[in-house]
């Protein structure tokens, strides 16, 4: 066994891929901001990678840099093979087709003066012939495909209840037959009595059209319902990737385990406690000289954890570790 990312990825060749990403933000003072360091990640065609961590571990930008709407600081993203920050204007408004976005919060993402006709309709005028009828038609298509009467194409946003507008911003997404979505929290926004049907909506729509999908997540139980495989994020860094089952059952890295049994469980039922997560995330600026987890971690071991950054570590077929518990002569 021994210290390669490689191993981590998918058997299949990645529809996406991420190859050593990183991206900063330089702020006012002049200082960085490291908000995604060093990932590689994979996602294959028509398959679910879900992405969970604490809030501010960088998950959302990284969503960003996935769909091209950041570009990295270093490192390389791949969709279906082509370096997307190497596309002429052509090839990226044809990667701006099939790669969409579905955000957190549906009643910001739709413009409260556009009607429902005009928001579904959008994307086919930026991108299509279609007009008239014809154009009509289609958005009337797209509304019967997220559940929604196409007598809602007259409403305006303010007159649909949360649910339904996020199934309006899904018609959005995927008019264009996207091959990817990126979902950051989708339902966190909603109603728990609507979050549970937009999520079985979400799965049966990825079954339906083979879609592949990024879905951010700070809600675990929903990642487990929806992604065959997880990464889990810390401080801009995946620390652990791999079968979602895998990672459930027996999570290897120390701050996964936390996360983990942090998963609240039906009444009578407790799981063995093993690490509780203590304090916050660190900041963003001034990352830690050795692992990024080692200030909250109960496993530590001086003049290691705190020295050298942890590489990843396969631990499993197409399961890595970024920790040094890890590292082969461990
Ligand atoms: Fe904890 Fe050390 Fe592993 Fe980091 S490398 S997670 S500090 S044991």
């Amino acid at each position: 066994m021994s210290a390669q990312v490689g191993a981590t990825r998918p058997a299949a060749a990645p529809l996406l891929e991420l190859r050593a990403v990183s991206r900063e933000f330089r702020l006012h003072d002049g200082r960085k901001l490291h908000a995604v360091s060093g990932v590689d990640l994979a996602i294959e065609p028509g398959q679910a990678l879900g992405l969970v961590g604490e809030s501010g571990c960088g998950k959302s930008t990284l969503g960003r840099l996935c769909a091209r709407a950041l570009d990295p600081t270093r490192g390389s993203v791949h969709f279906d093979g082509r370096d997307v920050t190497r596309l002429d204007a052509r090839e990226l408004r044809a990667l701006r087709r099939s790669v969409q976005f579905i955000f957190q919060d549906p009643h910001s993402a739709l413009n409260p003066r556009m009607s429902i006709l005009r928001s579904v309709s959008e994307p086919l005028i930026l991108h299509t012939d279609l007009r008239g009828a014809r154009l009509r038609a289609q958005a009337a298509e797209l509304m019967e495909m997220v559940g929604l009467p196409a007598q809602f194409l007259g409403r305006y946003p303010h007159e649909l209840s949360g649910g339904q507008k996020q199934r309006v911003c899904i018609a959005r997404a995927i008019a264009l037959r996207p091959r990817l979505l990126v979902l950051d929290e989708p339902t966190s926004a909603l109603d728990v009595s609507v979050q549970a049907q937009i999520l079985a909506f979400l799965k049966d729509l990825q079954s339906r059209f083979q879609l592949s999908y990024l879905f951010i997540s700070h809600n675990l139980a929903v990642i487990r319902a929806l992604c065959p495989r997880v990464a889990v994020m810390y401080l801009g860094r995946i620390v652990e990737q791999g079968p979602t089952e895998e990672v459930f059952v027996n999570p290897r890295h120390p701050y996964a385990e936390a996360l983990i049994d942090a998963i609240p469980v039906p009444e009578g039922r407790q799981p063995p406690r093993r690490i509780a997560l203590q304090g916050d995330i660190p900041s963003s600026i001034d990352l830690p000289r050795g692992c990024a987890f080692v200030s909250r971690c109960g496993k530590a071991s001086a003049g290691v954890c705190d020295v050298a950054q942890p590489a990843l570590y396969a631990s499993g077929p197409a399961h890595g570790v970024r920790c040094h518990l890890y590292a082969p002569s461990a």
